[in-house]
């Protein structure tokens, strides 16, 4: 080889290594963990698994050595003995009702609102409120995984700041309610709020604005056909909760002859994407109705359980291909948390323990449905609920270290029965991390802890 070609090869060569190193594609960050659960559409789940991201959405996912090969991240978080799951989704909730949190329990669903909550609300409820119960909301929910929330309360435009202050995703229903609240003195005047609050919010990279009449009982037909208008108009979801209980389908059959999920189909208050709370009391012909018209159910087991409102039929209802997520419900008295680990772990054994079958909703549905099926429930499956090249990128890392995690056979039998909230260490919502080693990165937590003894102390002395 002559002295020029061996330059002209040398040259070659250096070109080759940039060239390689260039093709390296870049991120922001790499998360890896000792398993990957993906939840995508083959249900992989990735063992010593790493996940790229790149701004606001996840760029790659794959083995560890694949991921490493290929992006050169900015920032890298390894955990080889975590679990990295995607972000859980709350499909229903009322984040601001932490303040009440334990103000009155064990009571029947309809004494626990008229005697003690709509009462407490009246006096209570104001935007410096719902800022400081969404905080206080936000902050158990993200440190315990929790990546989206849908809400239905008031001032939602105030919950709305909170949560992007948290850094936190929400579908966030603005209550329409038959009598005067703190907001709005009527629905027509609550109508004419959320559409204003829709404008505001409708273009935000995490808050999806939605209407939310609180229920077929607290509303006159009008209002709820105002609502799906509204709704509709705007191409947002209605939020509501339905055949919650055996008194509401009961009242219901009574007054209009029809189920509340038939009354509401009837008026076409289903039309459009809803999310219909507990779906407790409904029959054959109501879950049909539900399937056709693709509304997303909220189970809420624990709710159901405290308020002994009933069991839902979750395990016909999956059968049939309805969209069913998790959901905590309010902090107030009727769970007293935002727990989704704990949500998962009972929705499983609440099916289990009512058909004295074992098998029913095994771990992996409700792993599910606190992810890609929560997500669907909202409508917003191609968007978020797995970790998949393309979605926001939304992600939990869960430690696995501690007693109640070893040894581990099956990380998602551990994700749904061993672990615990308390075991979530890093959180990652849109791309920024915003839980990192158990602490909140967002928020002022003591700021927030103390706002709430405050609150509770003036709480107490209005009940008097
Ligand atoms: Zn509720």
């Amino acid at each position: 080889m002559s002295r020029t070609c061996r330059l002209v090869c040398r040259c070659l060569t250096v070109a080759a290594l940039f060239a390689g190193l260039a093709a390296a594609e870049q991120a922001d960050w790499i998360w890896s963990a000792r398993y990957v659960i993906t939840e995508d559409a083959r249900h992989r789940v990735i063992e010593n698994g790493a996940v790229a991201i790149r701004a606001e959405r996840i760029v790659g996912v794959g083995t560890k050595a694949e991921i490493d090969a290929r992006f050169q991240a900015k920032q890298r978080l390894d955990r080889p003995d975590a679990i990295l799951a995607p972000g859980l989704i709350n499909t229903h909730t009322h984040a601001a009702m932490s303040l009440f949190r334990g103000i009155a329990d064990d009571l029947r669903l309809q004494d626990w609102l008229e005697k003690y909550i709509f009462p407490a609300e009246a006096k209570n409820v104001s935007p410096d409120f719902v800022r400081w119960g969404t905080r206080l909301g936000c902050l158990e929910m993200l440190l315990g995984g929790t990546t989206t929330f849908t809400d239905m309360y008031y001032f939602e435009d105030v919950v709305a700041e909170a949560a992007k202050e948290a850094g936190m995703r929400g579908v966030l229903g603005e209550t329409i309610i038959g009598f005067p609240v703190a907001d709005n003195k009527t629905p027509a005047a609550a109508l004419a709020f959320t559409e204003k609050y829709i404008n505001r919010f409708r273009n935000d990279p995490l808050i999806v604005p939605a209407v939310a009449p609180h229920a077929i009982y607290t509303n006159s037909d009008e209002t709820l056909k105002a609502s799906r208008a509204l709704a509709n108009r705007y191409g947002v979801p209605l939020v509501i909760h339905v055949a919650e209980t055996r008194k509401e389908r009961d009242d219901s059959l009574a007054q209009r002859h029809m189920t509340p999920v038939k009354a509401l189909d009837t008026m076409g208050v289903l039309t459009g994407r809803t999310v219909a709370a507990h779906c407790v009391w409904v029959n054959e012909d109501d879950l049909s109705i539900l399937r056709q018209r693709g509304v997303g159910v909220a189970h809420c087991p624990s709710s159901n359980m405290k308020l002994a409102s009933g069991v839902a039929p979750v395990v016909r209802m999956l059968q049939l291909g309805i969209a069913v997520g998790l959901g905590p419900d309010g902090p107030a008295g009727s769970n007293n948390d935002f727990n989704l680990f704990e949500e998962m772990d009972l929705a499983a054994k609440l099916q289990k323990v009512t058909s004295l079958d074992p098998q029913a909703l095994p771990a992996s549905a409700a792993l599910e449905m606190a992810t890609i099926r929560g997500a669907r429930v909202l409508g917003m499956e191609k968007e978020i609920g797995s970790l998949e090249a393309g979605k926001r990128a939304d992600l939990i890392m869960v430690r696995t270290d501690r007693p109640n995690a070893v040894p581990m056979y099956d990380p998602i039998s551990q994700m749904v029965y061993a672990l615990k909230a308390d075991d979530v260490r890093d959180v990652m919502v849109n791309g920024r991390p915003v839980v990192r080693d158990t602490k909140i990165l967002t928020l002022n937590e003591g700021a927030i802890l103390q706002k709430a003894a405050e609150y509770r102390d003036k709480i107490q002395a209005s009940l008097k």
